[in-house]
């Protein structure tokens, strides 16, 4: 096909900034931080950002940094995302970067992120001229269960430009399931959401002997967990399904006393917003009901994770279109179904039309299919995504707003 000529340059800068970027990710790899407080990856993105010349301010509640690209003609505002924390994993990658903190690790591939939308950054920063609008940079502490992006809305990143950005883009990087180069995503549910369960069966304890006398939350607990799992399927469309996974139970101290009470942890997976909805209603009632029919009784705390990663197909068109013309036809490929993971940037896909994609990343002398993959302390991911992802969020951002 003919190189559009805008994207083939994207393509070319992304990938003679490969060398600066990747060794802004080693850095970042090197000094992996854990949760909304990132002092030293904060202060590595505001130094790198410090030469562009953007409008950049930091968070109140997090470690966050927030910066407006403005382009040279008027125009509406987009955003891109980057998440930027590590997890409590201690790294056995091998790689001569590795985390120098004991006990974290950028085991997710965040530190691809942070510098992938740094080097975005300097693709844009570049095509000012051409650029009619502006462009938030939106980099996120406290992805993996600390509902960063959340608090980021609340301290108003999606009005940022001074007025509501009309897209948002973000995207994962993958150390195995895709080759490096490949660009997934599909329109509608990505990711899940997840959310946990806490039930407590209220009884009473007694003698083993004599269990008349006394109110067992055991056999209540275990009818809860198969209820449960007939709720999932009796009640649910199995092409809308929900995943509930029973995954700690406890009561009891000795096998001749009864208990005066059982516990059960549980994580519930939701694939739309729907299901999402009406789950904690039936979940609760599953578990009241079956308690009551034996005469106990049960409390059940329902916190809700993140939402359903939703993405607009309008947006995925776009991806797909962009992704061809940046790097051939079989760079972009369609996921055939959700992932069951869940991911925070979903509160900006609730409120703003966009796309979420995966970047493949996987070591080039590495299976795919068989390579660690993310969270694992062996996860590695190959630099060479590098010179993808940033052209590809540059491109959606520059497309976006010539759309006005
Ligand atoms: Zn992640």
């Amino acid at each position: 096909m003919p190189l559009d000529p805008v994207l083939d340059g994207l393509r070319a800068d992304a990938r003679a900034l490969l060398p600066e970027t990747a060794a802004l990710r080693h850095a970042l790899h090197r000094t992996p931080e854990v949760g909304l407080h990132l002092p030293r990856t904060q202060a590595l993105v505001l130094e790198a950002l410090e030469p562009l010349g953007l409008e950049v301010t930091t968070g109140t509640a997090l470690s966050s940094v927030t910066a407006v690209l403005r382009g040279a003609r008027p125009g509406p505002a987009v955003l891109l995302r980057a998440d930027m924390d590590a997890l409590p994993v201690a790294e056995e990658s091998g790689e001569p970067f590795a985390s120098e903190v004991p006990g974290a690790m950028h085991a997710c591939g965040h530190d691809l992120h942070v510098a992938g939308l740094v080097a975005a950054a300097r693709l844009l920063a570049a095509r000012r001229d051409e650029l009619a609008g502006s462009v938030v940079l939106m980099f996120q502490p406290g992805e993996e269960g600390d509902h960063g992006a959340r608090l980021m809305i609340e301290e108003g990143v999606l009005d940022a430009a001074g007025e509501r950005v009309v897209a948002a883009y973000g995207l994962h990087v993958l150390s195995a399931i895709l080759p490096t180069g490949a660009v997934t995503s599909r329109p509608g549910t990505l990711l899940a959401a997840a959310d946990t369960v806490h039930v407590t069966v209220h009884g009473r304890g007694g003698h083993g002997s004599m269990p008349h006398l006394a109110q067992d939350p055991v056999p209540v607990a275990a009818e809860i967990v198969l209820a449960l799992q007939a709720m999932v399927t009796r009640q649910f469309d199995v092409f809308d399904p929900v995943v509930v996974t029973v995954g700690r139970i406890e009561a009891g101290t000795t096998d001749n006393v009864i208990p005066a009470d059982a516990r059960l942890e549980a994580t519930v997976r939701t694939f739309s917003e729907a299901v999402h909805g009406v789950v904690p209603e039936r979940l609760t009632r599953v578990c009241e009901g079956v308690a009551a029919a034996h005469g106990l009784s049960a409390t059940v705390d329902y916190q809700r994770g993140y939402p359903v990663t939703s993405n607009r197909p309008e947006e995925v068109e776009r991806l797909a279109r962009l992704v061809a013309g940046t790097f051939g036809d079989r760079a972009y490929v369609t996921a055939a179904q959700p992932l069951a993971g869940s991911e925070d940037f979903s509160y900006v896909l609730q409120q703003v039309p966009g796309t979420y994609l995966g970047v493949g990343a996987t070591l080039a002398d590495a299976d795919p299919r068989t390579a660690p993959y993310n969270h694992s302390a062996h996860a590695r991911f190959e630099d060479g995504a590098l010179a993808v992802g940033p052209a590809v969020l540059a491109a959606l951002a520059l497309d976006r707003l010539a759309e006005g």
